[in-house]
């Protein structure tokens, strides 16, 4: 079997030429081919050796994904569903604003969470993706945009870096495919391939404690955290892996994620070049009409979080058919959101983008075969603020 490319981070890169006897600069040369030059192919890399481009077509190929199809919203959102094999799909957005471009990368065909409010989560969990297909998104998207300029324009003054940020806010749970979400997100920081800055990447967890240390340890980038609700009773119905790591467990790892990121290890510490990921985690909150948006809610989390160097973004609830759940009005998002200004927290409201795509979060569905056997019982849960059921 050969080598897809696309899966080596640099250090695995360094190992795979070893392997065929060559030197580890080779690594560098490959990384700019592939990621900055977006060559697949080995015969047009000019500067490796006839000798070296035969080995390497020999033993390698550079995979990349290829899109099924690719909606425009509206508002400038893009959003691919991208084929990754067994007839599963998998969906990447584009956000374009003013001043950045950010692209919404997926990390698994599925999600196993099952989160009550997640169009995603309804759909099943398939597979992790491997490295080359969480990278091959910004890959994919890189090339696209740059050969439509007038597009990349409208999201980002600098024609050259059409996308600005990356945020791992896609189908699937970042953290519970670790290992090729981390070699990926190595790839997207390399200054050989898309050099983005720690601050200008972000992983968004529903809160898988141990896996929350490992990354700050492993590739601190800027850290998201799906909180939902204000107490265990709560956060067990809405977010259910709250079972398992609940929220003193989930804020003991946030504090010490920021705490990490403020400390002289960080400073002095191999990621100083890249700089530090940010100093505060963002905490995002679904307002669900009659669920988790009263004031009350609001003051609750407000002495939750008090310990944690934090922010909050507020997402309106994004709509899917049989969700049951509605969407708080804009009143009382906006009276959630002054309880928690007046403690002193920076909080914002995500205004909705893609949604006319079905781009927004929490509509990526892509195409997922489901392969698990679900358990008893386990679509049972469903929120009816409607019935104006108190949890
Ligand atoms: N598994 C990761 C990434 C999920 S998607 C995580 O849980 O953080 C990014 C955000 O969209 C999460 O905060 C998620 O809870 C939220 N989300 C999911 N479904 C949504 C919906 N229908 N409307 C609005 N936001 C939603």
């Amino acid at each position: 079997m050969k080598t897809n490319l696309l899966d080596l981070d640099a250090s695995a890169l360094v190992e795979f030429f070893a392997g065929i006897g060559e030197k580890p600069y080779r690594a560098r040369q490959v990384l700019r081919w592939v990621h900055q030059a977006g060559e697949t192919d080995f015969s047009q890399m000019t500067d490796l050796s006839r000798r070296l481009r035969e080995k390497l077509s020999a033993r390698a190929v550079i995979e990349v994904p290829h899109s099924v199809s690719a909606p425009h919203g509206g508002d400038g959102t893009r959003k691919w569903l991208l084929s990754v094999g067994g007839g599963n799909a998998i969906e990447t957005v584009f956000i374009p604003e003013r001043t950045r471009g950010t692209l919404c990368i997926s990390s698994q065909a599925g999600c196993a969470l099952e989160c009550a409010f997640c169009a995603t989560g309804r759909q099943g969990f398939n597979r992790n993706l491997t490295t080359a297909e969480i990278v091959g998104q910004l890959w994919w998207a890189v090339r696209v945009l740059s050969s439509e300029p007038h597009k990349a324009r409208l999201g980002e003054p600098d024609k050259a870096r059409p996308v600005s940020n990356v945020v791992m806010m896609g189908m699937g749970e970042p953290l519970a495919n670790f290992t090729n979400v981390v070699r990926a997100m190595h790839i997207m920081l390399d200054d050989n391939a898309y050099g983005l800055s720690r601050r200008r990447l972000t992983l968004s967890t529903a809160g898988i404690v141990p896996a929350i240390d490992r990354l700050r340890e492993e590739c601190p980038v800027a850290l998201a955290v799906s909180l939902h609700a204000p107490n265990d009773a709560l956060r067990d119905v809405l977010v259910p892996i709250n079972r398992k790591y609940p929220l003193r467990q989930l804020l003991a790892a946030c504090r010490r994620y920021v705490d990490a990121s403020l400390g002289d290890e960080m400073v002095t510490s191999k990621w100083q070049r890249k700089g530090a990921p940010r100093d505060f985690v963002t905490f995002e909150y679904i307002m669900l009409d009659g669920v988790n948006d009263s004031p009350l809610h609001a003051r609750e989390l407000v002495a939750l979080t008090r310990d944690v160097p934090c922010k909050f973004n507020l997402i309106p609830f994004n709509a899917f058919p049989d969700s049951g759940f509605a969407r708080s009005p804009d009143s009382r998002i906006r009276a959630f959101q002054e309880v928690l200004a007046n403690a002193g927290f920076v909080t914002t409201v995500r205004r909705t983008r893609g949604g006319d795509i079905d781009g927004a979060c929490g509509q990526l569905a892509g195409r997922v075969h489901d392969r698990r056997t679900r358990r008893a019982g386990h679509s049972t849960i469903r929120v009816r603020s409607a019935e104006g059921r108190r949890l």
